[in-house]
């Protein structure tokens, strides 16, 4: 972990300037930086105290704990270092996610996700949070929302915002914290702390994933995601809760979204009990990825592979023949040999 030279972010961020701002949260202004070994790199900067506000910049002291307290993990935001101004103010250097956050995706003006891309978003967050909820120590992020998932270069996504995170082992009691829309109504006091609120939290994202819809859109009836998605599953209608900017999913992957949905539905439930881990969660959408697209895929590779080589081996067969056999003799070879093809090939197909 490295500590960086206040003056040499200033020099990254020409002097934190306007044009170089990225992001803004309640707590943080993130800044694109250029570093002198031109790495680029997003700066988190407190918003510093004016005469007439002053800010709690608590969260981002815990975020930088948090994030020193975990290992690297392809699904979570790196923390590169830290710095500090002449007021004693910590900063965060983070890698780069150039290419905006989960919400402006599935929001903003951008071409839709199509269904594969969604169910590929969905599978990194979970393990993301599977590696929070497994870990050692273990992390409870508490502000799990399409605004804190963030695509690399690469769209993969890296889940962020670690400002609300909880470690287990840390004895302080916190306060309910989180995101309205996203927050688990069952977390009302400190003692229902658990992992069950990432749970829930994960659940809205899923349905934000799968209907393109806000968690809460005031100018629609219900406002709530989930007062609106959960009914709906209920009754099975679910062409009707996924995004119509984009064509409805095939045969194969309306099975892998409506698995997806059920899930959703499990970890948005009322009843904490009914909640599924996340563990489970990423269980029950891999199967029905393994199953519906890499099974077939590999099999049907397989299946081109025995039949290029038979028939490789059959013409080499047929053409040593042609060249020490009578025309008459070739004729009767040219039949068998077709016909041992053929049941070769339905060999090859037919399942047992
Ligand atoms: P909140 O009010 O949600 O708690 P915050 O003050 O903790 O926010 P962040 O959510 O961490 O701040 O960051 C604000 C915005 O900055 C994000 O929504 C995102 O658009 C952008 N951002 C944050 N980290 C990065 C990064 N590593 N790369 C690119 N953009 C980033």
């Amino acid at each position: 972990m490295e500590e960086y030279d206040y003056e040499e972010l200033v020099t990254a961020t020409e002097s934190f300037s306007q044009k170089r701002l990225i992001g803004k949260g309640s707590h943080g202004l993130v800044y694109k930086g250029v570093l002198k070994d031109k790495k680029l790199v997003a700066i988190k900067k407190p918003i510093t105290n004016t005469s007439e506000v002053v800010h709690d910049n608590s969260k981002l002291d815990n975020e930088i704990r948090v994030l020193l307290s975990l290992r690297e993990n392809p699904h979570v935001i790196n923390l590169l270092g830290t710095s500090q101004d002449s007021s004693n103010n910590k900063l965060l250097v983070m890698e780069l996610m150039p290419q905006g956050s989960l919400h402006d995706l599935l929001h903003g003006c951008t071409t839709p996700p199509t269904w594969p891309k969604r169910v590929e978003i969905a599978i990194q967050v979970a393990k993301a949070v599977q590696f929070l909820h497994e870990g050692k120590p273990l992390v409870i992020h508490r502000d799990i929302k399409s605004a804190n998932i963030l695509f690399d270069s690469n769209w993969n996504t890296k889940l962020a915002d670690f400002g609300l995170a909880v470690l287990k082992v840390d004895s302080q009691v916190s306060q309910p914290a989180g995101t309205i829309g996203y927050l688990d109504p069952c977390y009302i006091t400190p003692s229902k702390l658990s992992t069950k609120n990432d749970v829930f939290s994960f659940g809205v994202v899923l349905l934000e994933i799968i209907s393109g819809r806000k968690a809460i859109d005031m100018c629609r009836n219900p406002a709530s995601i989930v007062d609106w998605a959960i009914p709906l599953i209920g009754e099975q209608r679910i062409v009707e809760i996924c995004d119509t900017r984009i064509a409805l999913p095939t045969y194969y992957m309306e099975a892998t979204i409506r698995h997806m949905l059920c899930i959703a539905a499990r970890c948005v439930s009322s009843n904490e009990d009914v909640r599924p881990s996340i563990g489970e969660i990423i269980r029950v959408i891999e199967i029905r990825v393994v199953q519906r697209i890499r099974f077939p895929i590999w099999m049907s590779f397989l299946r081109s592979v025995i039949l290029l080589r038979r028939r490789q081996k059959l013409a080499r067969r047929w053409q040593a023949r042609c060249a020490t056999h009578q025309q008459g003799d070739v004729h009767a070879h040219i039949s068998s040999s077709g016909k041992l093809l053929l049941k070769e090939v339905l060999a090859d197909i037919t399942p047992n």
